[in-house]
């Protein structure tokens, strides 16, 4: 299972690098859960992103921007490579 994973991750790096090569933004660690704005993956299990370029998020799909408050309200948890 994790080396189907890794598997999939490296095609889904491969594409992302050729398709939407975005500046890595640094998202301020404000704890501000109102403001701070944060990325899900609805098709793909509850984690939330800080970054939308996270490794966590490469194969995800369809992304959504949500807030934080909205994403722990909807029991989305932080992803395991942003912790
Ligand atoms: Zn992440």
């Amino acid at each position: 299972m994790q080396r189907l994973r890794k598997a999939v991750l490296l095609i889904a790096v491969t594409f992302t690098l050729g398709g939407l090569a975005e500046p890595l933004a640094t998202p301020a660690t404000t704890a501000e859960a109102k403001s701070t704005k944060v990325w899900i993956a609805p098709n793909h299990g509850k984690k939330y992103h800080y970054a939308k370029r996270c490794r966590g998020l490469n194969h995800a799909g369809k992304l959504k921007h949500v807030t934080l408050k909205w994403a722990k309200h909807h029991h989305y948890k932080l992803c395991g490579w942003e912790k």
